[in-house]
């Protein structure tokens, strides 16, 4: 077996432990920055006000019109509005969305961030951003849109309501998955997946029994840092791109249809790459799609396209999109397949 890789960590700071958003203030001062415009979404506004009242003099106020796929125009708004609040760094308060709206001011101002997540997202650990402007989504990787500093709060995800927290953990789960086939792994983005893989399994179960626990909340928002800093240091392959696809050109919930998803392309690519997807089978069970799609259905999480809203009308449509522009795959794509996949997670079948 071939040793050789390249590793490359990203370079930002992770404050993880329950409180430690009260470190924030201090972190601002850490940074040499002393204005922060704190961000948040219209649904988040009372907590972004809280953190921005707990900053005292270090708050440049809050802008919270962060909305899903970070729409270019709301980012010029926002702009405008660090500009007026005369801010020298933004803290991200809230899921992917706001995380999004952050890394888009960065990349136009240069501007310090520092992420509070309060999903399972990942976003804050990767140095991908996707924008939408007039309907169109397009992704970039840049460094420029890395936050510096990331603060993980567990007692912040205590109130995320039982279906996100399920459809943000199996998001997560994508990122893991899709990472330990990816060409450029490496043996730490590897072990970070499997130790993902892990902690999902000890924690999830409990929490839907229990979600106000912390310390399983702890042990899953543990398993999402390790998840994200997966997807932020490897490429991602099918499953990111139907998901992709289906959230661009239906807009299907983004974290609903990861979660529809990940059983169908873990099976469709366990037939190509069985050792590299092994761990998962060894974790959840035999039949890496198989398992994983059991283990979806204990967790209550919806199992077929349909249930979010997709007709199997738009699948033609769906797999000439995402067999539009050729790209690297474990196993070998064509519009024939992916139509075939996309036709299973419609009707929900369970995978082999
Ligand atoms: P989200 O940020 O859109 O949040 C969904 C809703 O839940 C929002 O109204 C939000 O305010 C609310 N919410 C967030 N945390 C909560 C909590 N603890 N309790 C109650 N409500 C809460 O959803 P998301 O799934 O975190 O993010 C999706 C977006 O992130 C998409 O646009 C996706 O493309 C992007 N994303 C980007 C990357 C990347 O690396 N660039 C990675 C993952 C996701």
């Amino acid at each position: 077996m071939s040793r050789d890789f390249v590793y490359q960590s990203n370079p930002s700071t992770v404050v993880f432990g329950a409180g430690k958003r009260a470190e924030a203030g201090e972190w601002v001062r850490k940074l040499g920055r002393s204005r922060a415009l704190v961000l948040s979404t219209p649904h988040q506004a009372g907590d972004a006000k809280a953190l921005s009242q707990t900053l005292g003099t270090l708050s440049a106020g809050i802008f919270s019109g962060a909305v899903m796929h970070t729409p270019t125009d709301v980012t010029e708004t926002a702009v405008k509005a660090l500009e007026d609040a005369k801010a020298d760094c933004v803290i991200s308060f809230g899921g992917g969305s706001t995380t999004g709206l952050g890394k888009a001011i960065a990349l136009l101002t240069g501007v310090t961030q520092i992420a509070i997540p309060t999903t399972y997202a990942g976003s804050e650990v990767t140095p991908i951003l996707g924008q939408t402007e007039n309907g169109r989504k397009t992704t970039i990787r840049d460094m420029k849109v890395l936050p510096n500093v990331v603060i993980y709060d567990p007692e912040l995800t205590v109130g995320l309501p039982v279906p996100m927290t399920v459809a943000s953990a199996l998001n997560a789960m994508a990122h893991s998955m899709e990472g330990l086939y990816a060409r450029d792994r490496n043996p730490i983005s590897t072990m970070m997946a499997i130790e993902s893989f892990r902690s999902f399994k000890a924690s999830l179960p409990g929490l839907i029994a229990d979600p106000h626990n912390l310390d399983l909340r702890a042990e899953a928002q543990y398993a999402c840092w390790l998840a994200g800093t997966v997807l932020g240091t490897v490429g991602m392959a099918l499953h990111h791109k139907i998901c992709h696809t289906l959230g661009g050109s239906f807009d299907t919930p983004h974290a609903e249809t990861h979660a529809i998803m990940l059983p169908y392309t873990t099976a469709y690519n366990n037939v190509a790459v069985p050792e590299q997807l092994a761990p998962i089978g060894e974790i959840f069970g035999a039949g890496a799609g198989a398992a994983l799609y059991d283990f979806a259905k204990s967790l209550g999480s919806p199992l077929s396209l349909k249930d979010i809203g997709l007709t199997e009308a738009d699948l033609d449509r769906a797999a000439d999109i995402a067999a539009e522009n050729p790209y690297w795959n474990p196993r070998p794509i064509d519009r024939t397949s992916i139509r075939q996949l996309l036709q299973n997670a419609w009707a929900g079948q369970r995978p082999n």
